[in-house]
């Protein structure tokens, strides 16, 4: 038999009516065993999502404020889900568990893991799973990363136990027995991290989107889905800001080859997006999807013979990294070199970059570019395919865009181009459209 582990976002389990999606989806194939829950999310749009408050409320405690009327808040979205599912089930007790560990200052993360515990408990109880604390089964090191070995022995252990089991994203604990929880959207990263304990067929990602779309929906309309994408392009993209999973959750799976599917609660019969380590099939537009960022700046480095002066790229960069400024790309001519850094960055430290650029490299003239936005058109399919650099270009010359810089790494999966912010949405779509809406 086939074993998939379901991972649920917060929006998926926001409500009762959620809920019912969700056990639909799980209950409809005998392969979905192991469920890993966030917290219950936003209802609606200025909703406040259960995480958020359990930090606010945490923070009136340790204050010494009263917290009570957050605490019921946060006791109420619970018990609205277990009274609206019909449930004969109570969390009291655990309420007042956590009450007096707020009072007991048990720790903002420890608050905040309450918020996918107390959600697991009643979904495992709605779908008759097994509930296994996360707080038992992921560990940390005491340094605050993963102890992944202990995490995969324990885990595996003891799941090989249990057929079908409730597993609570977002935390684990530390060697001392408190509560430490991932960044903010962690649950995606237990998700991964059961898969492959589990040695997972599929590890599906259950969100309210259909996958990843080839470009921003709010630059172009109905932007076609992404069927298939590999790790690498992922990143690639992600880099750029297009982001539905957590960075942190490639790595536990993609290191033991399991795909990840994202799949959208709402709409189940999409086919979503597939992330695999090598995708056999090239995508069907030759790009498989655009993403950019406005925000950038460069700095441009002028000096003659700036090529024949050994260590010169060296003191150039040494310039920003000794103000903590990090670069993005350092595309270079004979006589000049071009440092394309974070804008907010470099504006924060700037005369200690320039005075340090000055002394360093001596150099005959340097000139600052604040208004730059990069796009990144990626794609596994660039590689095999003649004259994808060309309609690029040619499609930015037609909508009259500007290129100011031009990227291509040598592994091909990808084109960076550097253009003005007031270019950033033509160029995106004149893009978009040569490659997709014209084969459509
Ligand atoms: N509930 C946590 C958050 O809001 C973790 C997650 O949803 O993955 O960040």
């Amino acid at each position: 038999m086939q074993t998939k582990v379901v991972k649920f976002g917060g929006s998926s389990l926001a409500d009762a009516n959620q809920f019912k999606k969700v056990a639909d989806i799980i209950l409809s194939e005998n392969s979905r065993r192991y469920v890993v829950p966030s917290a219950p999310g936003k209802r609606f749009s200025d909703d406040i999502k259960v995480t958020d408050m359990l930090y606010a409320c945490y923070d009136s405690a340790v204050k010494g404020a009263d917290f009570s009327e957050q605490f019921k808040a946060i006791m109420d979205r619970y018990n609205s889900i277990i009274s609206d599912l019909g449930l004969d089930f109570s969390l009291d007790k655990d309420f007042e568990i956590i009450r007096a560990c707020f009072i007991g200052r048990a720790g903002r993360d420890y608050a905040a893991s309450r918020g996918e515990y107390l959600n697991g408990k009643i979904l495992a109880k709605y779908l008759g799973f097994t509930f296994v604390d996360a707080a038992e089964v992921i560990f940390f090191n005491d340094n605050g990363t993963l102890d992944s070995d202990k995490t995969n022995r324990v885990l595996s252990e003891k799941l090989s136990y249990i057929e079908k089991a409730v597993i609570p994203g977002f935390y684990g604990s530390m060697p001392n027995d408190t509560i430490k929880t991932f960044s903010r959207g962690g649950s995606d990263i237990t998700g991964s991290i059961v898969a492959a304990a589990v040695k997972a067929d599929l590890y599906e990602n259950w969100t309210d989107v259909s996958g990843f779309l080839l470009c921003d929906p709010r630059i172009v309309e109905n932007p076609q889905p992404i069927v298939t994408i590999t790790y690498k392009e992922l990143r690639e993209l992600s880099y750029m800001g297009a982001t539905v999973l957590h960075e942190d959750a490639i790595f536990p799976v993609r290191k033991v080859g399991i795909p990840i599917n994202i799949k959208n609660t709402n709409r189940p019969e999409d086919a979503g997006t597939l992330i695999v380590e090598n995708a056999s099939s090239q995508s069907e537009y030759t790009i498989t999807g655009i993403a950019g960022k406005k925000g950038f700046a460069t700095v441009n480095i002028e000096k003659d013979m700036m090529n024949s002066e050994l260590g010169f790229g060296r003191r150039v960069l040494e310039a920003f990294e000794k103000q903590g400024v990090s670069f993005e790309h350092m595309p270079s001519g004979i006589d000049a070199m071009s440092v394309i850094v974070n804008k907010s960055e470099l504006e924060a430290h700037e005369q200690e970059v320039l005075a340090s650029l000055y002394r360093n490299t001596k150099p005959d003239h340097i000139e600052i570019d604040r208004d730059l936005a990069l796009l990144a058109i990626v794609g596994r399919g660039m590689k095999s395919q003649r004259g994808t650099a060309a309609r690029i270009f040619a499609a930015l010359a037609h909508a009259h865009v500007n290129v100011k810089m031009i990227d291509q790494g040598s592994s091909e999966l990808n084109i960076i181009v550097g253009i003005s912010e007031a270019d950033f949405k033509t160029a995106t779509k004149a893009i978009y459209d040569i490659f997709v809406t014209e084969k459509l």
